[in-house]
């Protein structure tokens, strides 16, 4: 058996063995529209080319339509109830506190990065914000000299041990840029490109930050000129002879009032104006270490009821308001949407398109909200593209595809 003949089976799935490296990307918030919008200004020739000849679809990712599980569902290839990342982070009941996701413990399954590395894959990972590195290298051994990852944000304090790479700063030539910044994302391809010429690994995993969608819409200068960045450095990709599979994590969307302003459900004051009984508890899953740019406002979040609270009694109120698209009991929600029930309240609300959902007033901070809202988290922003640079052979047109199966199209649909 040669090695192209090669499969890697992992949480239920078959993929070939690359029998070029393939670098699938995931543009963080890349609501349907950036690429196009590039592409009319006829500097992004890469994506002009992908969008015409290669594969060019669309697919569903991952409700809550967050980074975290999004990214966790891309690299796993499959649904947070398997993996276990439903947020950013959680809220423990028992021990009455907020957990952040981004430790491997709470990840239940192996990547797909490590089955390859495990069958002796070269494997090279670099991210944005440090937040989503000890999930995605989990299990690799980067003393092996054949695992690779690291973010932007810390690029200059990797060690070979912890990264497989000493100052990846200083190997991508660049300086570390601020953590919201555009450059953030343009260190990642610039990395990609370096990593590419010198190791050529098997698998690549690039995945950016929100940033920029976060403050600019399709066809703004600003988003514009970051998909023609993204252009140039996939073009000499693709000329190193690269499958370059692209996706989003979510989508984005407007989420203020005519005048500018955030429109927000602050769903905590909402309640504690009620007399229903019992407590009911928001939380908010959009949080991270990173919220200026959205002020912790999207269109997701889950809340925990007091033993003595009557769950219909809230979830009738709650879908009476103005702007609450659906609402849903845990074990509801945890099946429409294929999310762990342990790392979920009691209900899930979800907000319409152009609202967000907050819990007190007094807790968000929109200091840094220098621009009119835009956000994700809720079933409007569900809608991603998945590109290929090579023609589909064998993916059936009517297939549902999700963001999470674009390691699927990329190793078994393009090669
Ligand atoms: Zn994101
Ligand atoms: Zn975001």
């Amino acid at each position: 058996m040669t090695d192209d003949a090669r499969t890697i089976d992992i949480n239920g799935r078959t993929y070939h063995w690359p029998r070029q490296p393939v670098v699938v990307v995931c543009i963080d918030g890349s609501e349907p529209g950036y690429v196009e919008a590039a592409v009319e200004t006829g500097k992004a020739p890469f994506f002009a080319r992908i969008l015409a000849e290669g594969t060019n679809r669309l697919a569903d990712c991952v409700i809550p339509s967050f980074t975290n599980p999004n990214n966790m569902s891309i690299v796993t290839g499959v649904a947070p109830a398997i993996h276990g990342i439903a947020a950013n982070f959680f809220y423990d009941p028992d021990a009455d506190e907020d957990v952040m996701t981004n430790a491997p413990k709470f990840l239940w399954v192996d990547t797909i990065f490590k089955a390859f590395f495990d069958s002796g894959a070269k494997v090279a990972i670099v991210t944005a914000k440090d937040k989503l590195t000890p999930l995605l290298g989990h299990g690799l051994d980067f003393s092996s000299g054949r695992a690779i990852s690291f973010s932007s944000e810390k690029s200059d304090q990797t060690t070979l041990a912890k990264n497989g790479i000493e100052r990846a700063d200083q190997f991508v030539g660049l300086p570390v840029p601020d953590v919201y910044s555009a450059e953030l994302s343009a260190f990642i391809f610039a990395a990609g490109v370096k990593l590419m010429e010198r190791d050529r690994p098997d698998v690549m995993y690039l995945s950016t930050t929100d940033y920029i969608q976060h403050k600019h819409a399709p066809g703004a200068p600003v988003a514009n000129d970051l998909y023609i960045m993204m252009d140039r450095y996939l073009a000499q990709l693709e000329d190193m002879d690269c499958v370059i599979g692209l996706t989003a994590d979510h989508g984005m969307n407007a989420k203020h009032t005519d005048e500018g302003e955030p429109d927000v459900i602050y769903l905590q004051d909402v309640m504690d104006s009620w007399s229903l009984g019992g407590q009911a508890r928001v939380v908010l899953t959009i949080t991270d270490p990173y919220v200026v740019h959205h002020g912790a406002l999207g269109s997701f979040c889950t809340l925990y009821l007091s033993a003595d609270a009557d769950a219909y009694a809230y979830a009738a109120k709650i879908r009476e308001l103005d702007g609450v698209l659906a609402v849903y009991s845990r074990s509801q929600g945890c099946a429409e949407f294929e999310l762990p029930e342990e790392r979920m309240g009691d209900l899930i609300v979800i907000s319409e398109k152009h609202k967000v959902l907050g819990a007190k007033t007094a807790n968000h901070d929109l200091s840094g909200l220098t621009v009119p809202l835009r956000s994700h988290g809720g079933l409007t922003e569900q809608r991603v593209p998945l590109l290929v640079n090579r023609p589909p052979s064998g993916l059936a047109e009517d297939r549902r595809l999700r963001n999470f199966d674009i390691f699927d199209v990329a190793l078994n649909h393009a090669q």
